[in-house]
């Protein structure tokens, strides 16, 4: 079977991910978090707000209630990897019940590197086109062999059970693979970082165009939170209270203190005469003329008031004792 299937997504050179289904998306979600209500009792905003909260409070159960079945096709090497992933159900092609295909990997020379010195696990260097040819030969070469020998016992009518234990690693399978949002994001987390291997990259990063799609408030979230976020260790933060001058931690709260008034603003408009106190109120150190300039500049973004409450207690806690 060479042809795509409709609406998959062409991974390395004969492979794919398709969704065959996916039960929910950011309103599953959100509905869990809310337990009780409803569909449309709330704004698109707070959906995503809550979403959001979930995500970094590392309040997981909600995603899981967001199911996705693939159908993938993959060389068994990269299935070798893939079925780490213990939370999915997996339903594979059987290479006992059914005949191997004539269907195995071959690497584009873009992605025929030397054995990197830095990472054991990685590759690194650009290969001559030499060395590149031989080892797409090599490829080549023992693909086919094995699976002329592996043709020939199966038409002697030994066991494909046995016969199937001469094809390399390279042979392609496929499966059915249905996992929650969950764990297919701890999945995408792993598989499409920088340091896994690049095959199942591929197939992470085809997966993910599906996720952003069925679920694009918590696939932000994620990037946001999860991919992009950064946590410090307890050294890291000794380090940063006494490296930090309080007069930066100072002038990053004051920031936070005018945008605390601008998005508090924005969610419901105050009178002119309210902003002032309502800036004091978020602990700004401005008096009431630089607090005219500044908020008259148009320049103070608007963020989410708890995730700046929570940014500005973090900062706090940096504060030197
Ligand atoms: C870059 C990279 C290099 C790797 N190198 C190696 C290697 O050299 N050798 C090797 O063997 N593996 C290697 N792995 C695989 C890795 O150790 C994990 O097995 C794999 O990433 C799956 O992660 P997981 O267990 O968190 O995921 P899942 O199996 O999806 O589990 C998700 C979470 O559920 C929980 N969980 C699930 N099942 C159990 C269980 N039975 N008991 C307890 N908790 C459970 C755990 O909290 C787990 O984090 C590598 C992975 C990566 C990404």
């Amino acid at each position: 079977m060479n042809e795509l299937p409709k609406d998959s997504i062409k991974c390395l050179d004969k492979g794919f991910v398709r969704l065959v289904d996916s039960m929910g998306g950011d309103d599953a979600i959100v509905q869990s978090a809310r337990v009780s209500y409803g569909k449309g009792t709330s704004k698109v905003s707070q959906d995503r707000g809550l979403i959001r909260y979930s995500m970094r409070h590392r309040h997981t159960t909600p995603f899981e209630m967001v199911e996705f079945k693939f159908h993938c096709k993959m060389p068994i090497f990269v299935a070798r990897q893939w079925v780490r992933h213990r939370t999915a159900n997996i339903n594979e092609y059987s290479l006992r019940y059914s005949e191997a295909r004539d269907e195995f990997y071959f690497p584009d020379p873009d992605n025929i590197e030397f054995q990197s010195a830095l990472n054991k696990q990685g590759r690194m260097g650009e290969v001559d086109s030499k060395l590149k040819h031989k080892v797409q030969k090599y490829f080549k070469e023992i693909s086919q062999r094995s699976f002329e020998i592996y043709s020939e016992l199966n038409e002697a009518g030994v066991a494909r059970e046995l016969a199937r234990a001469i094809l390399p690693v390279n042979l392609y399978t496929e499966w059915y693979w249905k996992n929650d949002l969950h764990n297919l994001l701890h999945f995408i987390g792993l598989r499409s970082d920088g340091h896994a291997q690049y095959e199942i990259r591929v197939f992470s990063d085809a997966m993910a165009s599906f996720v952003k799609k069925v679920a694009p408030f918590a696939w932000e979230a994620y990037q946001d939170y999860a991919v992009k976020g950064m946590r410090f260790s307890k050294i890291e933060q000794i380090f940063l209270q006494k490296k930090l001058p309080d007069r930066v931690i100072d002038d990053i709260q004051e920031d936070v203190a005018y945008q605390l008034t601008a998005s508090l603003h924005a969610n419901k408009p105050r009178s002119d005469e309210d902003l002032f106190p309502l800036y004091k109120d978020q602990g700004g150190l401005d008096g009431p003329e630089d607090f005219n300039l500044k908020w008259s500049s148009g320049e103070i973004e608007t963020g989410n008031v708890r995730e700046l409450r929570e940014f500005k207690s973090k900062i706090e806690s940096l504060r030197q004792a």
